[in-house]
């Protein structure tokens, strides 16, 4: 296997693609002896494509709970019993204050989120749009969404309108394995809301949850999807099961190598994206949080998350330097899109 690790490095090294099968024989044929080789590989993968600027940014739940759709992992849904607390879209204040807490916490954007199935035009839309505004023209972040799916080129347009640079929507798991996930929405759809939000022009933010019994093969193949929609950032979110969902019952967090070893294995498939270990962090990677900055992740959420906490931000920003990497300066004050990744001599050298 190392033989095989040391040719797929050489080989995005050079520019070329690591394949499904490729990636799938190093998810399924890595084991503890080699494991460090391929996490070697994976750091200098992202240090010659990357290098050592980390992005972070922060969340908030801008509405909570009563979801309508049936996501399997998702504590939001109103089909699932979880306790979760409800709330209607956040005022202005909280929004602000969360502005505030993520410009402190060292993250450069803040994203607003909205657990319902999407957005169409009308009073929640505008609410929506009033407090990208009002992040925006604070300035001390840059305000980034995700709001569920959009089917219409003029929500795409408002939300942009307003001043949102970043919209995150992510695949969640492979087109193989998303009917396992959801049955209330298709993969299509997702993919649809990302064409309109590149149309629209604003960042893409799109990545996905490991962990919920898919094969290693459609972790591949979630990479492989992902690689061809090509997305500014890309959040691996690992499972964290949550008791009342379907996946709760059903799932266990992964093992921490098995984690790691999905991230060296993402690097080797997208070695020019951002990719962020978002959700799951803490509940998957425990202690060894910090060995993910050296098996090629780019990118961190901090501060908490939707429903579970988070890893203080002195303790990420003590782990970031532990690891050699350096939080990308803030660049809020901007209203165009930030380019997440910017090309020279056919290197991406990370944000801007
Ligand atoms: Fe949760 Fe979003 Fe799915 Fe609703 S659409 S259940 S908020 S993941």
């Amino acid at each position: 296997m190392r033989d095989t690790i040391t040719h797929l490095q050489e080989k995005v090294l050079a520019g070329g693609e690591v394949t499904v099968d490729e990636a799938t024989e190093l998810l399924e044929g890595v084991g503890r002896d080699d494991l460090m080789d391929l996490l070697a590989a994976a750091d200098r993968i992202r240090r010659h494509f990357i290098g050592n600027e980390v992005h972070l940014c922060s969340i908030i739940n801008a509405k909570s709970g009563r979801c309508a759709e049936d996501c399997g992992f998702c504590a939001q849904s109103v089909r699932f019993d979880t306790g979760v607390e409800e709330y209607d879209v956040i005022d202005d204040e909280t929004a602000l204050a969360a502005a505030a807490k993520a410009h402190e916490n060292g993250a450069e954007a803040l994203g607003l989120v909205a657990a319902w199935r999407g957005l169409k035009k009308g009073p929640e839309l505008e609410r929506v749009t009033a407090l990208i505004r009002k992040v925006s023209e604070d300035g001390r972040v840059h305000a980034d969404a995700s709001l569920g799916l959009i089917d219409d080129p003029d929500v795409a347009g408002q939300l942009r309108e307003a001043g949102l640079q970043t919209y995150n929507h992510n695949l969640e798991t492979a087109a193989s394995h998303f009917d396992k996930v959801c049955e209330t929405h298709s993969h299509q759809d997702r993919l649809k809301t990302i064409e309109l939000v590149r149309e629209a022009g604003m960042n893409v933010c799109s990545g996905g949850i490991v962990g919920m019994g898919e094969t290693p093969r459609q972790r591949a193949e979630l990479a492989s999807e992902l690689r061809e929609i090509d997305p500014d950032m890309v959040p691996l979110n690992f499972l964290n099961p949550i008791d009342g969902t379907p996946a709760g019952s059903d799932f266990k967090p992964m093992e921490p190598m098995e984690a790691l070893k999905c991230i060296a294995v993402f690097r080797f498939m997208l070695p020019r994206h951002h990719i962020m270990v978002a959700g799951g962090r803490e509940a998957v990677l425990g202690q060894l949080a910090p060995m993910m900055y050296l098996s090629g992740a780019s990118a961190a959420m901090v501060g908490d998350y939707l429903t579970t906490g988070g890893m203080s931000a002195a303790e990420d920003q003590e782990v970031i330097a532990q690891t050699g990497m350096e939080p990308r300066p803030p660049s809020a004050g901007s209203t165009s899109p930030r380019p997440m990744r910017t090309v020279a001599e056919g290197v991406a050298r990370g944000c801007t």
